[in-house]
C-alpha cells in the first residue's frame, strides 16, 4: 500500500501514521524525521536545512525530493510505504507521481487529516509540555511561535496539494478532532476496498 497522509502540522500524521506501519507493516516516510536526521549527523544536506527548519519555513523541492526518491528505493520501501510531510508543495506532488509512474505505479489513498488551525496551537503546546514533561527535548521548531509559522506556511503553500488530489479523485478527507481511535477507524474505512 502506498499512501499519503495531508494535513498540518500537529494534526496528527506522525501518531496515525505509525499505527498504519504497525498494521500493514510498511514504513513511514517522514521528510521532517528524513531532514532532522540529516541534520543531526550534519551531513551538506542538514547543514543546508537547518536554519530553514528552525525557522519553520520550507526546505527546497529538489532536495526533499532527492531524499523521497532515495528513500523509495530502500529494500522496505518497496512492497508501500507511508508518506508522512511529503508531499509539501504542488512541485513534489507532481515528482511523486512521475518517480512512481516511472515504477508503474501509483498511489493507493491520499488521507487528509482535517483539523481546527485554532486548536493547533493548543494541542502543540501540549506536546512540548508533555515532551518536557518526559524529560524529551522539545523540538525547536515546536515552539509556539515557530509552530504559527509552520501553520502559516502550510496555509500559504501546503495547502494546495490537497485540491491536486482532489481533481484526481485520490482524496479522502477524516475528521482530525475526533479522539485518536475514531480518527484511526476512519482512516481504516477509508483504506478498506470498496
Ligand atoms: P515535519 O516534522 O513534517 O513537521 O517537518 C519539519 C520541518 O522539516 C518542516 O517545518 C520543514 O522545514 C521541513 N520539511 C519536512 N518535510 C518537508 C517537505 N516535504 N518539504 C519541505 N520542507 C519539509
Amino acid at each position: 500500500m502506498r499512501l499519503v497522509l495531508l494535513g498540518p502540522p500537529g494534526a496528527g500524521k506522525g501518531t496515525q501514521a505509525a499505527r498504519l506501519v504497525a498494521k500493514h507493516g510498511i514504513p513511514q516516510l517522514s521528510t521532517g524525521d528524513m531532514l532532522r536526521a540529516a541534520v543531526k549527523a550534519q551531513t551538506p544536506i542538514g547543514r543546508q536545512a537547518k536554519a530553514v527548519m528552525d525557522a519553520g519555513n520550507l526546505v527546497s523541492d529538489d532536495i526533499v525530493v532527492g531524499i523521497v526518491a532515495d528513500r523509495i528505493e530502500e529494500p522496505d520501501a518497496r512492497k508501500g510505504f507511508i508518506l508522512d510531510g511529503f508531499p509539501r508543495t504542488v512541485a513534489q506532488a507532481e515528482a511523486l507521481e512521475a518517480m512512481l509512474a516511472r515504477k508503474g505505479l501509483k498511489l493507493d489513498g491520499v488521507i487528509e487529516l482535517d483539523v481546527d488551525h485554532d486548536k493547533l496551537v493548543e494541542r502543540i503546546e501540549r506536546r512540548a509540555q508533555e515532551a518536557r514533561a518526559t524529560g524529551v527535548p522539545v523540538r525547536k521548531d515546536d515552539d509556539p511561535e515557530v509552530f504559527k509559522t509552520r501553520l502559516q506556511t502550510y496555509n500559504r503553500d501546503t495547502a494546495v496539494v490537497t485540491p491536486f488530489y482532489k481533481s484526481r479523485g485520490m482524496l479522502r478527507v477524516i475528521d482530525g478532532m475526533q479522539p485518536i481511535e475514531r480518527v484511526a477507524a476512519d482512516i481504516d474505512r477509508a483504506l478498506a476496498p470498496h
